[in-house]
């Protein structure tokens, strides 16, 4: 039998951790599977408490980390997350960005060093399970591709997770919503995702039913109110909410234990 069953899920802001592995979090703890959080920046470049953005007068990066860090402890709770570790690494800002110059920030720190930080909490937590973005993040943040690319160096190096996967965004999911959207008459203004937003269903190994969490997900979106882009989400009508964060859809990357090519479960063959 394997040690104590562990979810581990590496994110790179404060917030990161709901719509894609909220439910993910709160069902496997329910269930008795110990959970991890590492979110890896302090999300100093998201958004102040008052709408101010990055780089706007007014905008106090130490003040945007604390108040991310109060948000996420919120979160955590409505999750039932058991541990969250802070790598406290500055963030970096969207790509393009004066940020991205700086020496400090997650995405500029030598791989060594932070992979070897979760080289390190691997060993603790011993982690059968670890959840991260794909190679470009999913939408190509510098901070969630350098959360994948430690989160992969560190399963390199240790050898301890079992199975690794990426979030994933169902294609078919993101034309779903936006047709329900049109169809129930919500002004998109200029939105428009581009054509290859999304993952292709084909490559979606793992879809985790978590419709039953549904009101904890949105309550711990709830959380990270402050941040615009959680607005988007929150702004959505109930159904249309509903479908979004009621099942997380992964890529599983590899997995050393036996396991069926199509999944409901990160842990089928582990139990
Ligand atoms: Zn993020």
């Amino acid at each position: 039998m394997e040690s104590e069953l562990t979810l581990m899920a590496v994110h790179a802001h404060p917030d990161d951790e709901v719509i894609g592995t909220g439910g993910v979090f709160a069902r496997y703890a329910e269930e008795g599977v110990r959970t991890v959080l590492v979110t890896c920046t302090n999300g100093e470049q998201g958004d102040g408490p008052d709408g101010v953005k990055p780089g706007e007068p007014g905008h106090d990066p130490a003040e945007v980390s604390r108040f991310r860090l109060e948000e996420l402890r919120e979160s955590v709770a409505h999750l039932a997350i058991g541990h969250v570790e802070l790598l406290g690494y500055p963030d970096s800002g969207m790509a393009g960005w004066d940020s991205n110059a700086d020496a400090r920030v997650f995405a500029n720190v030598p791989l060594d060093e932070s992979a070897g930080r979760l080289a390190e909490l691997m060993e603790r937590y011993r982690p059968q399970v670890v959840v991260t973005y794909d190679e470009n993040g999913n939408y190509g943040h510098p901070d969630h591709i350098q959360a994948h690319r430690i989160a992969v160096a560190a399963a390199e190096a240790t050898g301890i997770p079992r199975k690794l996967y990426h979030t994933a965004i169902s294609r078919a999911g993101i034309a779903k919503m936006m047709d329900h959207l049109r169809s129930t008459g919500v002004d998109m203004g200029e939105f428009e995702l581009p054509e290859d937003f999304g993952t292709p269903d084909e490559e979606i190994t793992t879809v985790v039913d978590v419709s039953a969490y549904f009101e904890r997900k949105l309550k711990a979106l709830k959380a990270h109110a402050s941040q615009g882009d959680t607005g988007f989400m929150l702004g959505m009508p109930d159904e249309v909410q509903r479908q979004v964060l009621g099942r997380e859809d992964f890529v599983r990357r590899f997995s050393t234990v036996p396991a069926p090519d199509r999944e409901d479960d990160l842990f089928a063959g582990l139990r």
